[in-house]
């Protein structure tokens, strides 16, 4: 949340991770896309050292954030069509309202259902 605030106007993005659907760890990535605004793409080269630096650990990639600024924080078409990340979820946190809004998808086959996020 902190990392969408800081980024806006521009979208945030990183990486979760964890064990299973539980994430307790969280890796800011840079959003290199030329559109920063409205679309994000995670550094690639950063997001194979992650992967590769999970080696070591029972840590797994669990799931993919970024941020809207503006919009609603739902999966933009953009985003359904770019959702290639080897990752189960996709959490998305929208600015447009105080507090912001977070909510998670699973993005397959060019649908986007939620799931539900539960704090533990
Ligand atoms: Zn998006």
């Amino acid at each position: 949340m902190a990392h969408a605030r800081e980024s806006a106007p521009g979208e945030c993005c990183g990486l979760l991770f964890g064990d299973g659907e539980v994430v307790d760890r969280l890796v800011r990535g840079r959003n290199v896309h030329a559109m920063p605004e409205t679309r994000y793409e995670i550094d690639p080269a950063q997001l194979r050292e992650a992967i590769a630096g999970t080696d070591d650990t029972d840590r797994y990639l669990v799931g993919i954030y970024h941020s809207h600024p503006r919009t609603e924080p739902k999966p933009s078409d953009f985003d359904i069509a770019n959702a290639r990340w080897p990752a189960q979820v996709y959490v998305l946190t929208s600015l447009r309202s105080e507090p912001p809004e977070v909510f998670a998808y699973r993005i397959t086959d060019g649908k986007a259902p939620k799931i539900p996020i539960v704090e533990t």
